[in-house]
């Protein structure tokens, strides 16, 4: 007998699933469009200058310990991050009613936040776009949430996104229901809505009493522009409304191992800030405690610097335009060659994915005959085109629709 005997096996994780496949592949011409992690032009990852600056600077430093840091993470961290993300010229900032605190990365801040409204504020419905990120539903459902519901936000058949069904769905949305927004580079779609459309979708928010969590996963990766991709965020703020966001600085540092990120709270008052805090000190100490100190330490190292801010800012720029080069290579690529369709959308399309239009079929076929990784909703990140290999994928992708 054992207790464990009835337990059955869980579906695999389809991303990591084919991380892992990807290295035991010795087909020479593979390539691997399925990570969401940089790459150089070597196909190589990428360990930003400025992080190993910090990390030298902090390995020498002898004031630098192991001691536990405070269940809520490093403090001057959680402020300097909440700080890029609501602006310089934030009047919630002026105000002090907005907080950030440290958890494990972008996902660890969307379950912190995602247990606090289940558990403390008592909400059960949550929205997440229709496609959005694999993670967001297990992460809410995991959390306490109950009730997952979806709003539309593609259409396919034009490649963009589909405004009226977005609003029409959030209209539909019972009052307190937490809304889950991609703050910018829409994943997988690469689609974000216009300003215009942004404020629809506060006003309807705002209008129907609906709670709104931003994901920020890839501030600055979308336009290169660290203040550009807070624009939804900071548009919330200043109409007034409470939130959340989650904060990742997996990509935008390339320290994606590090499990670094911060969950950014906005209240309209700030009267209630220290029993928000206590509530949360209480999800993370049942969780895991307290959250890991090197990562942060590099983060608020090149953010309280303002020579290594303005390099980390080229180094952030240095890979959003190569994700840019890579798009309009392999556009004109594939329309060079005359793959079938048109494919304005792989230049129209921001932050570090393409939705192909691919469907799953298409997308498996590319995996088993053409070595070439990539999600079966067609999602290829554009990171792991290179020079030399967006020829072979173009080529593959047409072979595939003809
Ligand atoms: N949210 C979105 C939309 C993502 O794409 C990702 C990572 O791929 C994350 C959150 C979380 O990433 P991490 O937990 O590695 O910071």
């Amino acid at each position: 007998m054992s207790w464990f005997s009835t337990l059955e096996q869980a579906p695999p994780i389809e991303v990591f699933d084919l991380l892992k496949q990807y290295p035991n592949d010795d087909f020479p011409q593979k390539v691997n469009l399925s990570a969401g992690a940089y790459r150089t032009n070597e196909e190589k990852p990428w360990v930003l200058p400025v992080v190993r600056t910090a990390e030298t600077a902090l390995l020498n430093d002898e004031k630098v310990n192991k001691e536990y840091l405070p269940i809520l993470g490093f403090e001057a961290f959680s402020k300097l991050a909440t700080r890029i993300l609501l602006g310089d010229d934030s009047v919630a900032l002026a105000e002090n009613r907005a907080f950030g605190v440290q958890c494990l990365s972008g996902t660890g801040s969307l379950r912190v936040g995602a247990e606090f409204l289940a558990t403390k504020l008592g909400k059960t419905v949550f929205y997440y776009s229709n496609p959005t990120w694999g993670n967001h539903r297990l992460v809410f459902l995991n959390a306490g949430f109950k009730d997952a519901r979806e709003y539309r936000y593609w259409d396919a058949e034009n490649r963009s996104l589909d405004l009226n069904g977005l609003l029409e769905d959030l209209n539909n949305a019972p009052e307190g229901a937490v809304i889950i927004l991609h703050a910018c580079a829409h994943n997988p779609t690469g689609c974000d809505p216009t300003q215009d459309q942004w404020r629809e979708v506060a006003r309807v928010i705002k209008e129907k009493k609906l709670f709104p969590f931003f994901d920020s996963a890839y501030q600055g990766f979308a336009t290169g522009d660290l203040d550009k991709d807070a624009w939804a965020v900071r548009f919330f703020v200043k109409e007034g409304l409470e939130l959340l966001c989650g904060q990742s600085f997996a990509k935008n540092f390339g320290l994606y191992n590090e499990r670094v990120g911060n969950l950014s709270i906005v209240l309209n008052n700030p009267e209630k800030i220290p029993a928000v805090k206590s509530q949360i000190t209480l999800i993370v100490r049942g969780m895991y405690s307290n959250p890991p100190a090197h990562g942060a330490r590099i983060v608020h190292y090149v953010l309280s610097n303002n020579e290594l801010y303005d390099q980390w800012r080229d180094n952030i720029k240095t890979m959003s335009s190569r994700i840019k080069e890579m798009r309009q290579k392999l556009r004109e690529e594939l329309e060079r060659i005359g793959a079938p369709g048109s494919w304005n959308h792989v230049t129209d399309q921001i932050g570090m994915f393409s939705y192909t239009g691919l469907n799953a079929a298409q997308s498996q076929h590319l995996v088993k005959k053409y070595h070439v990784y990539m999600l079966s909703t067609g999602r290829i990140s554009m990171c792991g085109l290179t020079p030399s290999n967006v020829e072979y994928v173009a080529k593959c992708i047409k072979e595939t629709l003809t």
